[in-house]
């Protein structure tokens, strides 16, 4: 590793002290702000080849009353290390699912998907799979259009349990994305072992077109294999009009980026021109 042997030095280094203290604060902030109520939700919304709405990611946002609108990278390294995320994660999935169950009376977001995050320690902690089937039934929201979105590194942890959860949600109609595809521990073998929907192009690979051949490479093989394995894909980070067009291209079939929305609260994603809102 790069710093080795710089760990003692380091361990009365007084910037890395301050840094300590720092995550502290930040945790007691963190378990402050959750009683408080300040953390919320934006939703990213994602189409189909026809530019049709189809689904919305739903993402994390912490509305601090000093430091302003922060986004997860902010908050997220410390909530992991502190145990809390699991509690951020729970206000994510009970905000999805009731603005699911709102949207059900707006035509254009009717059918709508909605994708939410989980992170490694919720889909082990005890009880995972009653919170979820509990805050589906208890905000009346449609288990056949919740999406949750896994990465690779957190399914190899404990592979069987996670299939097993999987597989108890499934069969209440729960459906599963890989988040970030390509850029964790892949194995083919894995992917045909798990009950999956959809693959998620990580950005850095959109980012990369049109230039850069390889990204154009792996996406054309992510594409490929997803469609062999009758798994939609679908494409992040698209914020330009040639990136979609490539995508397009080469059978893409669904996209979410800047280009067509950025993160928004739910009164926003409502209002956005893209979206046919003709009854
Ligand atoms: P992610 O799941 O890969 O989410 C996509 C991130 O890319 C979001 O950042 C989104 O705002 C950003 N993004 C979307 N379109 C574009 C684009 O066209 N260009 C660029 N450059 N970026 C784009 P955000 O909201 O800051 O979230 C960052 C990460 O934090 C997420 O990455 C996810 O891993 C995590 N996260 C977010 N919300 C939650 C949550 O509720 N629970 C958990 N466990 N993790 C979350
Ligand atoms: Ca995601
Ligand atoms: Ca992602
Ligand atoms: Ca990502």
């Amino acid at each position: 590793a790069k710093d080795a042997g710089k760990g003692e030095r380091r361990f009365f280094d007084p910037h890395m002290q301050e840094t300590i203290s720092q995550r502290l604060l930040l945790e007691e902030d963190i378990i402050r702000g959750l009683e408080a109520r300040e953390f919320g939700v934006y939703f990213q919304a994602q189409f189909n080849s026809d530019s049709q709405l189809i689904g919305v990611e739903s993402l994390v946002r912490w509305h601090h009353p000093k430091r302003g609108l922060l986004s997860p990278a902010a908050f997220i390294d410390v909530a992991e290390a502190a145990g809390i995320m699991s509690q951020i994660d729970s206000v994510v999935l009970l905000r999805s699912c009731e603005q699911m169950a709102k949207w059900t009376r707006l035509p254009a977001f009717s059918e709508i998907t909605v994708s939410v995050n989980i992170s490694p320690a919720q889909l082990y902690q005890h009880g995972f799979v009653e919170e979820v089937l509990n805050v589906v039934s208890d905000t009346g929201a449609d288990p056949k259009r919740l999406k949750l979105e896994l990465t690779e590194s957190m399914l190899v942890t404990d592979m069987q349990q996670a299939i097993a959860r999987m597989r108890q949600l499934k069969q209440a109609g729960i459906r599963f994305s890989i988040d970030d595809f390509g850029t964790g521990y892949s194995s083919l073998q894995y992917l045909q072992q798990l009950p999956l929907d959809q693959l998620k192009i990580d950005q850095s690979f959109v980012r990369g077109l049109p230039e850069d051949t390889s990204s154009l490479a792996i996406i054309r093989a992510v594409i490929a294999m997803a469609t062999s394995l009758g798994l939609e894909v679908i494409a992040e980070g698209v914020e330009t009009e040639v990136q979609r067009d490539i995508l397009l291209a080469n059978g893409c079939g669904l996209y979410q980026g800047y280009w067509y929305a950025k993160p928004l609260p739910a009164e926003q994603v409502e209002q956005l021109d893209i979206i046919d809102n003709a009854t």
